[in-house]
Formats: C-alpha cells, sequence, structure tokens
C-alpha cells in the first residue's frame, strides 16, 4: 500500500513542477514513506533521517538552494511530535490519510521555519481530493479499494495509525482501473488491510462485497488479470469464493494470513476465528477452483506462545501446505494490547521457532515451484531481468518467470514452458505468444 500511496504522492506533486528522481542528493524534495507494522521497520527511518542530513545541509550551503524532508505514511501518524523533536531537519510530517493536503504542507513549510505536523484523520476522504492520474510502473498495478480496520487483532497497530476501516465506492474503483489499464496495465491488485472487508456503493445502488466487485471490474476490456491483498480469513464470505470460482481472470493465488495454529493464541490475538474455520475456508476455496495457491504470515512469539502452540501452528502448515509465506517473530507495539501482555517469550525462542517455521515454509515453497517443471504457464511479462537479454514475468500463482526474450514481449502475456526452477525464480521459454502480442509482431 506504500507504493500505491507513494505514487499518488506523485500525483499530487506533479502540477507543483515536482517530479520523482532516483536520487536523493538532486531531490528538492525526498519523502520517506513509512511503516509501522513492527519495530525494525520504524528504526530505519531514523537511520534514514540521519543519512539525509548532510545531503540537506550540502544543499543549504549551497544559498537559495533547499531540500524539504518530509516523514509521511504510519511512523509519522504514530511518532509525529517525537520525529520532530528527534529530527529537527524534517519539514514535514503526515500521516497515511492527508497526503492529499500536500501542496498546502508544501507552501506552508517553505514559507515557515520549523517542521509542518498534519497526521490527523480529517473528515474528508482523502480519495475524493486526489487528483485523476494514472501513474504506472509496469503493466502491473496496485490499486487501494480499503483502507483502515476495525478488526482489532491485539498485536497490531494498524487501526491506530491508518484509522477506521473504509471502503471507496465501486464507481471510483472502476473508474480509477480503466485509467489504469487505457495506461497500459494488464493486471490490478486490489489493496486494502483487510481487502476483503471492502464492502461499498454498488453500481446498481445496492449494497456490493468484494465478490461483486471482483466479477465487475473482470468486465473491464484489456484487464487481463486482479488479484487482492491482503485478506482476513473472518472476511471470506460465499460470495468471494464463488467469485474464485467463476472469474478467470481472478488469479488462483490467495494470500491468507492464519498468524498462528493454536486456538489459545488465536483468540489471544482476537483473530475471531479458529483453526478449523480457516481450514473450512481453504477447503472451500479449493473446491471452487482446485488450482488456488494459498500463502499466509505467521508470527511465531506471541505473549504466552507455548511449545505445543508453536506445535500446533507447524502441524497446520503441514496439513495445509502453503506455496509462500511471510513469517515475522512478535515485536511489541506500543499502543497496542499485545504490548502490554505477560509470559512474554524470550527472543532466543522466538528465533529458533522462526527458523523452525522458516525452514519447513521454504521446503513447501520449493515444493510448488518444482511441481510447475516442464508446465506451460502463462507469464505476464513486467520488465527486463537481471542478466541482459533477459525479462522476468509472473505466472498466476506470482512466481517470478526469467526468459530469454525481446523485451518489446513487456506488458504481454506469454505461454511459457518452465524448463528450470531456480532458488528464487523459475526459468523459462517462450512456447507461444498470445493472441495481443502475436498480432504486435505480425504488425512489426
Ligand atoms: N490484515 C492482515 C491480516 O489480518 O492478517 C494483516 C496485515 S498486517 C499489516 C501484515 C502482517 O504483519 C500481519 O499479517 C502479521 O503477520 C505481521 N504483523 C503485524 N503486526 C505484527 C507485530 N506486532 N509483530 C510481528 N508481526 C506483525
Ligand atoms: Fe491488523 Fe489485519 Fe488484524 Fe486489521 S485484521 S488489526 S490489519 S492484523
Amino acid at each position: 500500500m506504500n507504493v500505491y500511496d507513494s505514487a499518488r504522492m506523485a500525483d499530487v506533486l506533479r502540477p507543483l513542477g515536482y517530479v520523482p528522481t532516483d536520487s536523493p542528493q538532486d531531490a528538492d524534495m525526498v519523502i520517506l514513506n513509512t511503516c509501522h507494522i513492527r519495530e525494525k521497520a520504524a528504526e530505519k527511518v531514523y537511520s534514514e533521517l540521519g543519512r539525509l542530513r548532510p545531503l540537506k545541509q550540502v544543499r543549504q550551503r549551497r544559498g537559495n538552494d533547499r531540500m524539504l524532508i518530509a516523514v509521511a505514511g504510519c511512523v509519522a501518524q504514530a511518532e509525529g511530535e517525537e520525529i520532530v523533536a528527534r529530527a529537527p531537519h524534517v519539514d514535514m510530517v503526515f500521516g497515511p490519510q492527508t497526503y492529499h493536503r500536500l501542496p498546502e504542507m508544501v507552501a506552508r513549510a517553505t514559507r515557515a521555519s520549523g517542521a509542518v505536523l498534519d497526521v490527523e484523520f480529517p473528515l474528508e476522504a482523502k480519495f475524493d481530493h486526489l487528483p485523476d492520474t494514472a501513474t504506472l510502473r509496469g503493466p502491473s498495478a496496485f490499486l487501494s479499494i480499503q483502507e483502515g480496520c476495525d478488526r482489532f487483532c491485539t498485536f497490531c497497530v494498524v487501526p491506530y495509525t491508518r484509522g477506521a476501516e473504509y471502503s471507496r465506492d465501486a464507481a471510483a474503483i472502476a473508474a480509477e482501473a480503466r485509467r489504469f489499464v487505457a495506461a497500459g496495465a494488464r493486471e490490478i491488485t486490489l489493496l486494502g488491510q483487510n481487502v476483503n472487508a471492502w464492502h461499498g456503493h454498488g453500481i446498481d445502488g445496492s449494497d456490493w462485497r468484494l465478490g461483486r466487485l471482483i466479477g465487475y471490474l473482470a468486465e473491464i476490456e484489456g484487464l487481463r488479470r486482479i488479484r487482492y491483498t491482503t485478506s482476513h480469513p473472518r472476511d471470506v464470505d460465499a460470495d468471494l469464493i464463488a467469485a474464485h470460482g467463476a472469474v478467470d481472470k481472478l488469479m488462483p493465488y490467495l494470500h491468507l494470513p492464519v498468524q498462528s495454529g493454536s486456538d489459545r493464541i488465536l483468540a489471544a490475538m482476537n483473530r475471531q476465528h479458529s483453526v478449523a474455520d480457516y481450514r473450512r475456508t481453504v477447503d472451500r476455496l479449493r473446491a471452487a477452483r482446485p488450482d488456488v495457491a494459498l500463502s499466509s504470515d505467521f508470527i511465531v512469539g506471541f505473549p504466552g506462545e507455548t511449545d505445543a502452540d508453536f506445535a500446533a501452528t507447524l502441524r497446520l502448515v503441514s496439513e495445509v501446505g502453503f506455496a509462500g509465506a511471510y513469517s515475522f517473530k512478535f515485536s511489541a507495539r506500543p499502543g497496542t494490547p499485545a504490548a502490554l501482555m505477560d509470559d512474554i517469550v524470550p527472543d532466543p525462542v522466538k528465533d529458533e521457532r522462526l527458523q523452525t517455521l522458516q525452514q519447513l515454509l521454504s521446503a513447501q515453497e520449493a515444493a510448488f515451484h518444482r511441481s510447475k517443471e516442464g508446465q506451460t504457464l502463462p507469464v505476464l511479462f513486467e520488465g527486463p531481468g537481471r542478466k541482459p537479454g533477459q525479462i522476468v514475468g509472473r505466472s498466476p500463482w506470482m512466481q517470478a518467470v526469467v526468459v530469454s526474450a525481446s523485451d518489446r514481449l513487456v506488458g504481454d502475456i506469454v505461454e511459457c514452458r518452465i524448463v528450470r526452477i531456480g532458488t528464487h525464480s523459475l526459468h523459462g521459454e517462450v512456447a507461444a505468444a498470445d493472441h495481443e502480442s502475436s498480432l504486435r509482431e505480425v504488425c512489426a
């Protein structure tokens, strides 16, 4: 979501004359768009700010040449005052819900000395004040449809930093999707902290949920793939499961975080579902779309997690089988209920559990990749590979596929035969270009 938000910030700033640059030393403004989800992510902000300080000083010494430094995102939201106190060279601090006000903040920061701080949850909806632009970084686009969260898992800062759950209207989402497709997007990933809690005003005036929205977006000509992330197991409803069976453009890969395989820990996390509920949901998804693959998030070392609880997580992983996963050590986040819980799991125990879990998950991921060897898969090419002459794309299951081929295929979906399985990617060769690219080749 920060990638999406950063692109939208660029859209807001473009009318003021700002364009993106890769080199901070040349920049008139540097925005750190931050994440507060775990302590490690938040710590990075202060070290980055330390690195930027001399760059700003060099610019100041040059006279009338000023570099504005901004901290945006969830660290800004949670630690606004502290950032201003610890890093006086910062000019603007604003949370994820106020970046549509950037022009006003820039004007104030340019005029005044001292930092401009805007970490409100404003009454006006940010999305209603963002420009109608479609900045694309390739054929795959992110589109935020939902933000914030009302679930209040006890470990999570999102309800405090992103705010209450908010769903955009279907018409606004569809209009943005069409703009992306017109600008060259072939794939759209619908985003939300709890994306399948999306419920909005539908095109026909009735209330829609995510399954219905996906069906509607699938009608957009030129859009070839739809994904959505991140989902909460409690919010997977019958319509969404049905969409997985009915909508070909909905890719057969679903990120469905479970966090733990122990009912006791799930209750302490306030996840509002049991292990059996999760397994039932997976069974129903697989019945609707037999080739669906799952990825998940796990937290190890949540307060009170015993060896038996952790063994239950390993059991769940073995039984479900995941094609990919993110796993983390529990990180106590200030202001969340879990940060005050007793029975803290010592760090070495967390380390050991994380290693054991990651070994199992990596083995499952490798087995999933191996299962594709020799198969022919449709690959959406996104850009150049690491080596000259290579291009890289994604399979329907989000696997990176590297092929030696012309970069004219970037943006096309091309049938590729998987000939070798690498550690982080699959290696393939073009089997057949799809209709779109064949036509282009003929025309060329
Ligand atoms: N909404 C998603 C869900 O309900 O599972 C999760 C979104 S959260 C932004 C991304 C992931 O970060 C979570 O699934 C969780 O595994 C991890 N996470 C969040 N808070 C954490 C914490 N305090 N310590 C460790 N990992 C955390
Ligand atoms: Fe955080 Fe996800 Fe729980 Fe919401 S549902 S509080 S985003 S972990």
